[in-house]
């Protein structure tokens, strides 16, 4: 049997970890079936427990960029680990990342480094909201900026400006403090501003989303939010945790040529280890205890083994001058061929694609915001999981995720993902 050790594992792994699971995606349940255990990966190719392995095109949701198991990561992991695995005092190579990153990157010039996404955003607010003197924040629907409550909120019914709870355990009065709209309605950011004049701290806001699948902001969205928070003066917080050194070095910021207030980073910046970021310009970050009051603090944040991951996953994406323009170009010819044997086979289908972030959508219109999202046909997004899976491409395991292209994905894997495409059928 193909998942026997997987299936096992997962029976067992249940007993002592809620679901089996240490982050609820991994546990399949969006596309049925068994999760797959994974044992060890290099390059493009993940290989389970029963000794299949996969084509990754999750690549751990995006550290991964550069391929698995990097021989140059991997050595100066090795070396850091021979100095020592953590101090709990500051160390030269937190300079050194802090210096690379805001050298190269747009519009920033502190970055201050915390463990994970979630800390990073859940941070960054607390700053915007130290900063501005304000309470309320806007995030948009589909959207995601980790866990932490402000973010846990979905869309009021009626008349209601304010979110709901979207999880127990979050309050009504954090969620009173989040205002939700739609991606892509300008004119509903514009209701928000009028009817709570002077009140709103920040928006947040995913400059390309990817946690409702892949979802592109349109009609020059991201300048628009960036004119009204300076109108209102409100920060505008880019959640580049997906973006950041994705879509370019200087991510969503540099691509789309607009400068955000505050911007978080994860996934990346860690090459595979537990780190997030926040960052922006002297004047806000000067706020951040222990120079300013907003408090922020974390006993692993500069983590040495995570810094020297971190900045050696940058250093090798920033010397290599060809490297986004590959990740582009195997995203750009996925896009084009998935589309073009769909449309042979009758499927209907929308891909959004934005640099190395792509989403395949069973759906008959365009798709740019979650009400969209949720429109698309996605038992057959599940079916189409599954049937690839079953032939070792392995995509996210959910219709509302994009895929992350690495730099390891060669023609060679591109025609063996297109192979399983072709053999797909509609069941
Ligand atoms: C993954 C993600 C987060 C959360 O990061 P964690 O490291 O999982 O806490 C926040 N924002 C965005 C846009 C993400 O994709």
């Amino acid at each position: 049997m193909r998942y026997q050790r997987s299936s096992a594992l997962f029976q067992e792994a249940q007993q002592y970890i809620p679901g089996g699971v240490n982050s609820p995606v991994r546990a399949f349940k969006s596309v049925g079936g068994v999760p797959v255990f994974m044992k060890s990966a290099k390059g493009a190719y993940l290989t389970d427990e029963d000794d299949n392995t996969y084509i990754d095109y999750i690549n751990s949701w995006g550290p991964a960029i550069v391929g698995h198991t990097h021989p140059v990561v991997l050595e100066a992991i090795q070396k850091q680990a021979e100095n020592g695995f953590s101090f709990g005092t500051p160390t030269e190579l937190e300079t050194e990342i802090a210096k690379f990153i805001t050298i190269n990157v747009p519009n920033i010039e502190q970055i201050r480094m915390v463990s994970s996404g979630t800390e990073a955003c859940m941070s960054a607010i607390r700053l915007a909201r130290g900063y501005t003197g304000r309470e309320k924040i806007i995030k948009f629907e589909g959207c995601y900026h980790g866990h932490s409550d402000s973010f846990l909120i979905k869309a009021g019914s009626g008349a209601a400006t304010f979110g709901n709870p979207n999880s127990p355990g979050v309050t009504q009065g954090t969620a009173k403090d989040t205002l939700l709209a739609r991606y892509n309605d300008w004119e509903q950011i514009q209701d928000l501003f009028k009817n709570n004049p002077g009140e709103i701290a920040a928006i947040i806001i995913e400059p390309v989303a990817g946690n409702m699948g892949c979802v592109l902001p349109e009609n020059d969205f991201l300048q628009k939010l960036r004119q009204i928070c300076d109108e209102n003066k409100s920060l505008l917080i880019f959640d580049e945790v997906m973006t950041g050194f994705r879509l370019a070095f200087g991510g969503a910021q540099e691509v789309f040529n607009v400068k955000a207030d505050l911007v978080t980073y994860g996934k990346v910046i860690g090459g595979g280890l537990p780190v997030g970021a926040f960052a922006g310009s002297n004047e806000i970050m000067d706020h951040l205890a222990p120079k300013g009051a907003v408090y922020q603090a974390g006993t692993l944040s500069g983590n040495p083994l995570a810094m020297s991951a971190g900045l050696t996953t940058l250093q090798l994406i920033k010397n290599n001058v060809d490297f986004y323009k590959k990740l582009e170009k195997t995203t750009e010819t996925l896009d084009f061929e998935i589309g073009k044997i769909l449309n042979e086979k009758g499927i209907a289908h929308r891909i959004n694609r934005k640099g190395s972030m792509m989403s395949v959508f069973f759906h008959t219109a365009s798709v740019s915001n979650f009400d969209e999202a949720q429109q698309a046909n996605h038992p057959l997004f599940n079916n189409f999981f599954h049937q690839l899976l079953e032939r070792g491409i392995y995509l996210p395991p959910s219709g509302y995720e994009t895929w992350f292209i690495s730099h390891a994905i060669n023609d060679l894997e591109i025609e063996k993902t297109l192979e399983a495409v072709r053999n797909f059928h509609y069941e």
